[in-house]
């Protein structure tokens, strides 16, 4: 009898405890990946005046978004703050897993090769075909306001012309 009250209240104890773990993880998945034909995606952004604890919000969400995209196997390599709901000039991109690189405000000073490749979005279905450059020298800002100048290549040039497309409002199904 003892045994048996203790077998009952250990799976009740378990239940309990995947009962909560699923709704306190249900509670911190990122909001939804905002998908098209939804109009937001086709605003222009606003640029960031003033890097406040409102750009720090959003790049911690946008981190955490693209976190959960890569845990789910599916390889994000960036995202743009439009895709989830803020008209502003913020985009993530990936280093390495857990390693994503936010710019504020990104300018394209220069891109170079022209060349035809695969693109996918995370708010738009199926893999669209377009011509990128292979190429860019961006300049951006970090959360702490300092400027910086990078050269881009390869998947990561891709990745950043399409997030910076994503703050015009313009997305791959558009070309
Ligand atoms: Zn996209």
């Amino acid at each position: 009898m003892k045994s048996a009250i203790f077998i009952v209240s250990t799976i009740a104890f378990i239940v309990g405890i995947s009962v909560f773990f699923s709704l306190f993880t249900k509670k911190s998945t990122p909001k939804e990946i905002i998908q098209h034909p939804d109009s937001r995606l086709h605003e222009v952004s606003t640029s960031v005046k003033k890097i406040d604890l409102e750009t720090q919000k959003i790049a911690s969400e946008l981190k955490h978004v693209i976190e959960q995209v890569d845990r789910r196997g599916r390889i994000g390599l960036g995202m743009a703050a439009p895709q989830i709901g803020y008209s502003t000039r913020i985009i993530a991109i990936k280093k390495s897993f857990g390693n994503y690189e936010i710019m504020i405000n990104p300018e394209v000073n220069e891109k170079k090769w022209f060349f035809p490749s695969l693109s996918k979005c995370f708010s738009v279905d199926g893999i669209h075909f377009l011509k990128r450059y292979y190429w860019y020298s961006v300049s951006y800002q970090d959360l702490n306001g300092n400027k910086h100048h990078e050269i881009m290549r390869g998947a990561r040039a891709i990745t950043l012309q399409q997030e910076i497309d994503h703050l015009d409002g313009i997305l791959i199904n558009d070309y």
